[in-house]
């Protein structure tokens, strides 16, 4: 744990997944205190985070305010924990509708997750793989119940702090970063990371042109008047804009790689494979599977690809 600022701390705590940890801010001040993001519902790190409090004098009872970054389970796996103790949780109102209602009714949700990765040439087995992942996420999670709605631009006087909620979708349709206005200090969540690029992908509950909203977000947050970011994994960034631009430019060379590997139609899937080559698991899979979804998707809405199916390839126009 480290003290950011005067009543600003990052908890980096353990999450069962490649990028190891997840950071959560906790914010105190004026007598309250608010936690932004909430790890997942494993032993391992609801352990970290009571230690973490207790060196703070607290325990879980003592977070009255939780915010939210997103629905991803890292992020938002005990929010209905907070919840149920007292706090009061907050998240964007895209995520209400969308990633939150994926987990809170799964079974509205599973057919349509599930033909989405047939359509697009996922083979029966690999969806095996993918749907073990997905119902053991689900035990890990516990969502809120009644998450209050947060809406761009919005201003919540917290802790002690005075935080504006700056919706840049993309990484997930209803993310929010955290601007710190008098400290200029960003609470990024995983719109903008250190050392890998956040995954953008488009899923069956997803707005439909995830990478479009992400490469406007990445503009947004380059504008912002933040001196430094503090992101939702590894370390901080001291250069938002200069990362926006890289960011950017990944997506762009990404974009450029599959056009050229689009000399003859082919699937979504089978493109995934060429363009994450490495060895990964069912996990992985369903990442690099939903990313090249979404690049395609954006250069088909921009016209430079068609697709023909289902079971759906895509072709150069
Ligand atoms: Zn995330
Ligand atoms: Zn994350």
């Amino acid at each position: 744990m480290k003290e950011l600022l005067p009543g600003v701390y990052r908890l980096p705590v353990p999450i069962p997944y490649p990028l190891k940890t997840v950071n959560l801010y906790l914010l105190k001040g004026n007598g309250e205190v608010a936690l932004v993001d909430t790890a997942l519902g494993t032993r391992a790190a609801r352990g970290t985070l009571e230690l973490s409090l207790a060196e703070l004098g607290l325990c879980f009872q003592d977070v009255r305010v939780v915010l939210l970054t997103h629905h991803h389970p890292d992020h938002y796996g005990l929010a209905g924990f907070f919840e149920g103790l007292g706090a009061r949780v907050f998240l964007h109102e895209e995520e209400l509708s969308r990633g939150h209602r994926f987990w809170r009714e799964p079974q509205a949700f599973e057919e349509a997750s599930w033909r989405l990765f047939l359509d697009h040439g996922t083979p029966k087995e690999a969806l095996e793989g993918i749907r073990e992942v997905m119902a053991a996420t689900r035990e890990r999670i516990h969502p809120p119940e009644n998450p209050i709605p947060l809406r761009d631009g919005e201003v919540l006087e917290v802790a002690g702090k005075r935080l504006r909620a700056v919706w840049t979708p993309g990484h997930a349709d209803g993310h929010v970063a955290f601007l710190l206005e008098e400290e200029g200090v960003l609470l990024a969540g995983d719109a903008l990371l250190e050392r890998v690029s956040p995954n953008v992908g488009l899923w069956a509950y997803t707005r439909e042109n995830p990478l479009k909203d992400f490469l406007r977000s990445l503009d947004r947050l380059g504008e912002l008047p933040a001196r430094v970011a503090h992101a939702g994994h590894f370390g901080p960034i001291p250069e938002v804009r200069a990362r926006a631009e890289e960011l950017k430019a990944h997506h762009q060379e990404r974009l450029e790689a599959l056009l050229a590997l689009l000399e003859a139609p082919k699937s979504a899937w089978e493109l995934s494979l060429m363009l994450f080559p490495q060895e990964l698991d069912a996990a992985g899979r369903r990442f690099a599977f939903a990313e090249t979804l979404a690049h395609l998707e954006y250069l088909r809405q921009e016209g430079l690809l068609g697709r023909e199916g289902p079971p759906y390839r895509y072709f150069r126009t």
